[in-house]
């Protein structure tokens, strides 16, 4: 029977860190599917040629992975598990003996490179999802959260629109002497919070007013893969953020968006319009039907009980009388028709008509057909099954965020800073359907090499290859023999 002696080494020579970590190690699959090398080139430009030699970016680029991969509650405890964890030194490409870098590192990498390295890295792993036939690309689902931002309701002020101008400038002033201009324009219109003023304070079904942002994202349908994310204040309707995601979604996976599926929150006039111009079915349930029956609206007669005649342009309401063009609304591009003056008020079913005082109107948009189009295609038996499924798609994809990278609150303060800190969790969530994916094994040295030298001249030697399998090759070949 062997006892263990545990006094330390003075001397550790043989410790093999490609051996202590093991073949089927998450990360492996990690540094096989992420290509990090691109931050060098990208923040090249924010680095002197003198002074301190800095931590390499690649390093912090992984660090910032890590935080949100794992979940680790800090950055200083990142930090401090780092020299206890093999496997993140491995990933980092550290050695035992190696100093580990100060905390404050991943900060000032955030102040000196913006946001645009951590876009382009979500924007990767949508590239690699694609390449791995992982997006359908035809059909996304749509919905929005709110996360809740990293500052306290107390610190919310309220008062005079002058004053909370001045303490914005003042705040923005502040924030220059520290860091580098970074989004000193503030985007929250009402109180502000002299702790975070981009955050906007939000009431929410589950929780009360606090201060909050808005995460909107666009999943694909095929494996949940989220193509496109865009982060706001709280207070912003997220209707309103339907055609970016959709422009970004195709940007990211070169695919036009055939179908849009979303809840009646982005059921909107606007939107059925807007989509039915692109020539893109909307199974996004219709929000006047849902408020139809509602409301001040409650058990009086329905927008479809009054008949439109096209030659005369009027409507005939449900007591017979005609409703002719009123005046024009610019704002919502609509008509808007009346009964003559009068006609309203000796009615007999009146009060099952409208509960106004000048009686009852109905509007008409410049674009009527097409919403009319828009709202068949809404409340279509096929609309309905796909939004069946994006409710499980989309909270799934919500839920498996917080719950496993912490999504639901704001680690930083901001809003360029929310958005890392999103575009982070979007990235590692396609990072982990990609390694969920099952790849073609590879069994032997000769496979692997073949992956990497003949494959790639596919097309020159008369092969036919898919993108996937090519990249199936290539990861298999990076995780088993650590070419590279
Ligand atoms: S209230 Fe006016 S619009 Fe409604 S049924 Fe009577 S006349 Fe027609």
């Amino acid at each position: 029977m062997g006892t263990h002696q545990p006094q330390a080494s003075l001397f550790a020579y043989r410790v093999d860190r490609e051996q202590r970590v093991r073949p089927d190690h998450p990360l492996r699959r990690v540094a096989a599917v992420v290509d990090f090398s691109f931050v060098r080139e990208q923040v090249a430009p924010c680095y002197g040629y003198n002074g301190h030699v800095s931590v390499d970016p690649v390093v912090i680029l992984k660090l910032m992975f890590l935080l949100f991969y794992d979940d680790v509650p800090s950055e200083r405890e990142l930090l401090s598990r780092l020299g206890e964890r093999l496997d993140y030194l491995w990933f980092l490409g550290y050695g035992l003996d190696d100093p580990i870098p100060d905390h404050s590192v991943l900060s000032k990498a955030r102040h000196r490179w913006g946001r645009e390295v951590f876009e382009r890295l979500f924007v990767q792993t949508v590239q690699k999802c694609v390449a791995a036939g992982l997006v359908d690309g035809h059909k996304i689902h749509l919905d929005s959260s709110l996360v809740d931002a990293n500052a306290s309701k107390n610190s919310v002020l309220k008062s005079a629109p002058a004053l909370i101008d001045a303490l914005k400038a003042a705040y923005g002033a502040q924030e220059q002497k520290l860091t580098e201009p970074l989004a000193a324009e503030s985007v929250n219109a009402g109180p502000v919070s002299t702790t975070d003023p981009d955050a906007t304070v939000v009431r929410s079904s589950s929780g009360g007013p606090r201060l909050r942002y808005k995460h909107h994202r666009a999943v694909d349908n095929a494996h949940g893969v989220i193509t496109a994310v865009r982060t706001t204040t709280g207070r912003v309707d997220e209707a309103q953020q339907l055609p970016s995601l959709i422009e970004q979604h195709t940007h990211n996976t070169a695919k036009a968006v055939d179908t849009a599926v979303a809840d009646s929150k982005y059921g909107t006039v606007e939107n059925y319009r807007h989509c039915q111009q692109l020539g893109i079915t909307t199974h996004m349930a219709d929000l006047q039907t849902k408020q139809a029956g509602t409301g001040r609206r409650a058990a009086i007669f329905p927008d479809t009980g009054f008949v439109y005649a096209a030659v005369t342009d009027t409507y005939r309401c449900p007591g017979g009388q005609t409703l002719h063009r009123h005046h024009w609304n610019a704002a919502r591009r609509v008509w808007q028709y009346r009964t003559r003056a009068g006609l309203c008020a000796g009615c007999a079913l009146r009060a099952q008509c409208t509960r106004a005082k000048d009686g009852r109107s109905l509007q008409r948009h410049e674009d009527h057909q097409l919403v009319q189009q828009a709202r068949m295609q809404a409340n279509s038996a096929v609309a309905k099954r796909d939004r069946r499924r994006r409710q499980h798609l989309m909270e799934g994809s919500f839920a498996d965020a917080a719950n496993n990278h912490g999504f639901k609150r704001a680690r930083w303060r901001r809003l360029w800073r929310q958005e890392i800190q999103d575009w982070l969790i979007a990235a590692i969530q396609n990072v982990r359907i990609l390694m969920a994916h099952p790849l073609r094994p590879v069994h032997t040295t000769a496979q692997a090499v073949r992956a990497l030298v003949v494959l790639p001249s596919a097309g020159r030697c008369g092969f036919r290859i898919d993108e996937r399998c090519l990249w199936a090759y290539e990861v298999a070949a990076v995780t088993r023999f650590g070419v590279n």
